[in-house]
């Protein structure tokens, strides 16, 4: 039994129409465990259709997450901005649970050229706000901040750390390519990927930082300043097979949802889970 549950980020390619439906039937088909509903350019569905998505998911026993619009900033300069990525945070939850989703994925913020500790302040108000509408709600998905691609970007590893220290419902959403990336190509190796894992399994607990991971993964493009663009796996430098050592040594679980081009997105995510199912790890920690 593995560990962990593969997927890909939105409707494989084989998926003709890229229907949503078809797609989680589609996951099934070919081997895979859960698709990342991709709500990037904006959550416009009717709330009647995630019913149908939840009942697809139930029956071809996929698991479903979303990823929250591209569009949020918690730390715009103008107030009705922020007002919007709230929303845009919370009606990705809202529908996203009514989807049958567990996990919503987020990009916080932006730095427009401040200082990250301004902005961390600025995110951490907004974000209140969110957890009080979540609360509001009464929802029970977990909040996945994700590691971003670019330093430019609010959301670096220590970052999505503290956030889910600090507020409850949420958990970092890790995106390990994006972590090379944003450091110009550190974070590559077997020890690294570990020095990470002891960081999350500290920051906020092995159960809910280890054990319940969200990950994307995919091979990168990338210059000093972090992310240009992802790619196949095996046309970058990304040490996957090494993070997929790690994270069974550390004895991780969860979901790892592949983020290759969408050309490749679904054999890349059978790549990940035939590689991880071949992992040989010393005896557990
Ligand atoms: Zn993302």
């Amino acid at each position: 039994m593995s560990d962990f549950l593969f997927g890909t980020a939105g409707v494989p390619i084989t998926v003709e129409n890229g229907d949503t439906i078809s797609g989680i039937k589609e996951i099934s088909v070919l081997g895979l465990d859960a698709m990342e509903l991709e709500w990037v350019h904006g959550v416009r569905m009717k709330p009647e259709k995630c019913d149908e998505f939840r009942e697809a998911g139930k029956t071809h026993r996929v698991s479903l997450s979303a990823h929250a619009p591209y569009y949020i900033n918690l730390a715009s300069l103008e107030t009705e901005k922020i007002e919007a990525s709230i929303g845009r945070i919370v009606k990705s939850a809202v529908l996203g649970e009514r989807a049958g989703a567990t996990d919503i994925v987020f990009h916080p913020a932006f730095l427009m050229k401040r200082e990250r500790i301004e902005v961390e302040k600025l995110v951490f108000e907004a974000y209140a706000d969110v957890i009080k509408r979540y609360e509001n709600e009464g929802l029970s998905v977990s909040l996945r901040p994700e590691l971003t691609g670019k330093e430019s970007a609010y959301g670096n590893l220590e970052e999505v750390i503290k956030m889910s220290k600090e507020f409850p419902h949420t958990l970092p959403c890790i995106d390990w390519a994006h972590l090379h990336a944003r450091t110009g190509g550190a974070w590559n190796s077997y020890n690294e990927w570990c020095t990470a894992l002891e960081m999350i399994g500290d920051g906020i607990g092995e159960e809910r930082g280890l054990r319940r991971m969200h990950i994307h993964l995919s091979g990168i493009e990338y210059t000093p300043k972090g992310e240009r663009k992802h790619l196949p796996l095996k046309e970058s430098d990304l040490k996957y097979r090494e993070l997929l050592r790690a994270l069974k040594q550390f004895g991780c679980g969860g979901r790892i949802i592949c983020e290759s081009p969408h050309a490749i997105m679904h054999e890349d995510a059978l790549l990940i889970k035939r590689s991880y199912a071949r992992v040989r790890i010393s005896s557990r920690k």
